[in-house]
């Protein structure tokens, strides 16, 4: 026989409850403002599963409600940026926060969260000092540049940059290069947004010497090159190399400035990645100043750093736009650890987090993935598939768009052609205490354990040792 539902009436109140033994530990931990917020919502909810003659006893003794209570409080409380599985397959994926950062930074950037620091105090005069001090030797040193100054991401960079060196001005940069990056950055945009005047060169697929030089006139601040980071052109095409342009720009008497995107501080195919140039290289080749991200290939923070000459240097960070644009103290402690590591490059790919995932071979995913089948298939049940397959991770982040990384992983797909479900799966996956995101196609889930660092391999299986289907 069903228990007879309860009414209204049988709700209590909300200032008695607040008074009761049974809500002491959540006042304590909440604070009262929180607490009766929640629990107003809560009894309003349960007026209206009265009204609806379905109120039962068991919800309205204090011990339930304060049951019901923590649990709504801990859902509101819990933390907003959560770590999550990324088994996309794109190890420097933007909507996930770009590169993990090594533990050397992370210890640095608890270190300065903890107590004040000499971000812009000069510990050996007791003078005021200049935050970009912090990096600016170590930049310079790692790059081959004379100086180094550091603003909130690329974008910040570049925008800076045509701000200080082209307002009202002319910019010569090659229609080959006109990219846009994602997340809204165009390079015509931001020309826009900083003031300069964008003259376009040559064509999409080929841009010769003398484009350039045809272009320059009175009113021309600046040449500029810029990766093309996330397409790639082949085929009939031709592009200047840096160090003809610089030729150009200095017979000129102008600079020329390359916007590397990712630029790399290192040569990477000593880790078996492709091809990238880096920083010192394209200083070396003439450019006269150098941006590029602190969180793509460099495995930093998020930052744009800029390198180049010490006159330029010194302009930019007299312009007002700098102190808009400037990094924390946090960014800065976790850049200066990232960067100390390149000092010892045969260490890197143990030390640096994003390059141990890039350089992680394909042989030893594919063991972690032969692993892991077990528990997986044990938990998507009979109903699905789980295969360990080989697959391509990408870098990300506009980084090396064409050159696929061999890797490994886990594909589910429903055991029967007409068999559905797949859909659901992949969102219980994603609503486990640590999401697992990975990516469908072709209706599979594609599961791609580059990024899988073997020091979570627990962790992910322990999340697969209930079944799936019917969680969430
Ligand atoms: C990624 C990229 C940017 C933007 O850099 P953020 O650090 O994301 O702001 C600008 N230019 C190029 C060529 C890029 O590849």
């Amino acid at each position: 026989m069903l228990a007879p539902s309860r009414t209204a009436a049988d709700i209590p109140s909300l200032d008695r409850l607040l008074r009761s033994d049974a809500l002491v530990q959540a006042l304590r931990v909440y604070g009262r403002d929180e607490v009766t917020h929640v629990l107003r919502v809560h009894l309003a909810r349960l007026r209206e599963s009265a009204l609806a003659g379905d109120l039962e006893a068991k919800q309205v003794d204090d011990e339930a409600v304060a049951a019901a209570l923590a649990q709504e409080l801990e859902a509101r409380h819990r933390p907003r940026m959560r770590p999550v599985f990324n088994l996309t397959g794109t190890v420097l994926h933007t909507n996930l926060g770009r590169s993990p950062l090594p533990e050397a930074a992370v210890d640095a950037v608890v270190r300065a969260m903890r107590a004040p620091v000499n971000l812009e105090f000069d510990l050996e005069t007791g003078r005021r000092g200049d935050r970009d001090d912090v990096v600016a030797d170590l930049l310079c040193e790692l790059t081959g540049a004379e100086a180094a100054t550091v603003v909130n991401n690329n974008a910040a960079a570049v925008l800076l940059l045509l701000n200080t060196l082209a307002p009202k001005r002319e910019c010569v940069v090659s229609r080959g290069e006109l990219v846009e990056i994602g997340g809204a950055f165009r390079i015509p945009d931001v020309m826009r947004s900083a003031g300069a005047k964008l003259v376009e060169v040559g064509t999409t697929n080929r841009t010769h010497a003398a484009d350039y030089a045809d272009a320059i006139n009175t009113r021309t601040a600046l040449l500029m090159k810029v990766h093309a980071s996330n397409y790639a052109i082949s085929g009939f095409t031709h592009s200047v190399p840096l160090e003809e342009l610089a030729a150009i720009a200095r017979e000129r008497g102008l600079p020329v400035a390359v916007d590397l995107g990712s630029g790399s501080l290192v040569d990477l195919q000593k880790w078996g990645l492709p091809n990238e140039p880096t920083v010192r290289a394209t200083v070396a080749a003439g450019a006269d100043l150098v941006t590029f991200s602190g969180d793509k290939l460099l495995g930093g923070p998020q930052a744009g750093i800029i390198v180049g000459r010490k006159d330029l240097i010194r302009r930019l960070k007299r312009n007002p736009l700098k102190r808009a644009l400037r990094v924390d103290k946090l960014t800065l402690a976790a850049l200066a650890a990232v960067l100390d590591l390149y000092r010892a490059p045969e260490f890197l790919d143990a030390r640096l987090a994003a390059l141990r995932l890039l350089s992680r071979p394909a042989d030893a995913i594919a063991a972690q993935s032969a692993r892991l089948q077990p528990a997986l298939q044990r938990a998507v049940g009979a109903a699905f598939t789980v295969t360990a397959v080989s697959m391509a991770s990408q870098i990300g982040s506009g980084a090396l768009p064409v050159d696929l990384l061999p890797s490994h992983g886990l594909v589910v797909r429903p055991a029967t052609a007409k068999g559905g479900g797949l859909v659901r799966i992949e969102s219980v996956l994603r609503a486990l205490p640590r999401p697992v995101l990975g990516r469908l196609v072709d209706k599979a889930l594609w599961l791609d354990l580059r990024c899988l660092d073997e020091a979570d391999e627990a962790a992910f299986a322990s999340q697969l040792d209930k079944p799936l289907r019917g969680r969430g």
